[in-house]
């Protein structure tokens, strides 16, 4: 196994949609990670957006218009919600503890 495709692809359960698999270092699957950056984006939170990095505020502002255009202007997962997802938070400390803990937990 190549050590670094191992390192920083973490598997665990996303802390937004609950699934199981590789998850980034704010336990997001690549999906809801995706979302987040979006409504980062949404919000002008350039800072967070890993999209977004090293843009210019003019092609900041480029791609905020293009993901409204493709996606909506709808947050879609930091979410004034409807449905109750687990916020996302920077706890990351509590992670490692459950990290394989799923393995025998049916
Ligand atoms: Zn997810």
């Amino acid at each position: 196994m190549d050590e670094d495709d191992f390192w920083g692809n973490d598997e665990g359960k996303c802390q937004a949609c609950d699934e199981y698999g590789p998850v980034d270092d704010l336990s997001l699957c690549d999906e809801c990670a995706g979302n987040l950056d979006r409504d980062l984006i949404r919000q002008h939170d350039w800072e967070y957006s890993a999209s977004s990095l090293g843009l210019s505020n003019e092609l900041r502002e480029q791609l905020r218009n293009e993901v409204i255009k493709r996606f909506s202007k709808e947050l879609e997962l930091i979410a004034p919600s409807k449905k109750k997802k687990n916020v996302v938070n920077r706890n990351v400390n509590g992670r490692r503890n459950n990290r394989f803990m799923w393995i025998n937990d049916y």
